[in-house]
């Protein structure tokens, strides 16, 4: 059954794939050789085509907690199962890592509490919460306090990526997919978007972050020229460069590969801006090929059926 879960985890997952192949490859090498499909065997990681990184498998454990209703401890607990016993990897190993991530799920092995355990300095801003939350959308989607909405994206950021900036990107980039599911197209959610967070964090203790997020709060990101959108792991880069490619490209095939061909963070980049595109497309937009090379395809389908039942009930 297709439904916007299994869109959202398909489109993510397929994102991340294609970009696994070429993680750290520069623009220009891209440019000059652009993906077209799915690859496999490729250094640095060496894995088959269709194999998703540390970006779903998060991604994946988050959502197989929310099954059971929202729980912090919950959350953090499968993270380190991840590390620690393979849970929800494709092919049974963690091949890839952020620095913050690890260090955080180091600490809650260790018994320090989730909202203890994340990275509080400035320099840990990767986007590594940023790229496992989009299962989150579908438990905030029931959630009507506002305020409740964003303590709980501030909370799940925060377990890995606990300083401000981490937090409001994962509010950005979920208020944008709420709206997404809410039927508005693009554009209608990107400047609804704008206001909310605008209008919500001017008062917040957060509000001094702000400013590093004008130009995708108070501009049109998708003005900007490519070789003003970067693609490192920086999280306010990877949201930017995300909702670059979302807001420019009108196929959930061009989305992806045009965040893979941005280089370097490839599979982060494509996997966040995949999401979106797989909730907005629907998932008869995404290449057969693509689907059928994905790793646990299945099992992907049965955790969005699983998730979608258990928030009906
Ligand atoms: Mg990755």
């Amino acid at each position: 059954m297709s439904s916007n879960i299994s869109s959202a985890f398909l489109g993510f997952s397929i994102g991340d794939a294609l970009g696994v192949p070429v993680e750290f490859r520069t623009r220009a090498a891209l440019k000059k050789a652009p993906i077209t499909g799915m690859i496999g065997h490729t250094l640095p990681h060496c894995q088959p085509p269709g194999t998703w990184s540390d970006d779903s498998s998060l991604a994946f454990c988050l959502a197989e907690s929310l099954c059971n209703g929202y729980n912090l401890q919950d959350i953090a607990s499968r993270m380190c199962q991840w590390r620690m016993e393979k849970y929800w990897t494709p092919h049974g190993s963690v091949f890839d890592i952020g620095g913050t991530t690890n260090s955080s799920i180091h600490r809650l092995v260790q018994g320090v509490a989730p909202t203890q355990s994340g990275g509080q300095h400035e320099y840990e801003n990767g986007n590594g919460s940023l790229m496992r939350i989009l299962p989150l959308v579908f438990y905030l989607e029931k959630v009507t306090s506002i305020d409740k909405r964003f303590e709980i994206i501030h909370e799940v950021s925060g377990i890995t990526h606990a300083h401000p900036r981490s937090k409001l990107a994962c509010s950005i980039y979920l208020q944008f997919a709420l709206h997404l599911l809410s039927g508005l197209n693009l554009s209608q959610a990107y400047q609804k978007t704008q206001q909310d967070i605008l209008a919500y964090y001017q008062n917040h203790p957060y509000q001094k972050e702000l400013v590093h997020f004008q130009r995708i709060l108070q501009q049109d990101i998708s003005m900007y020229p490519e070789d003003q959108i970067f693609s490192d792991t920086y999280v306010i880069h990877t949201l930017e460069a995300s909702f670059w490619c979302l807001l420019l490209n009108h196929t959930y095939s061009s989305v992806v590969l045009t965040a893979v061909e941005l280089g370097d963070d490839t599979d982060t980049t494509a996997a966040i801006a995949g999401g979106l595109a797989g909730l907005y497309y629907g998932e008869k937009a995404i290449p057969e090929e693509w689907k059928e090379t994905l790793a646990r395809k299945q099992d992907i389908l049965d955790l969005a059926n699983r998730l979608e039942s258990s928030l009906q009930a």
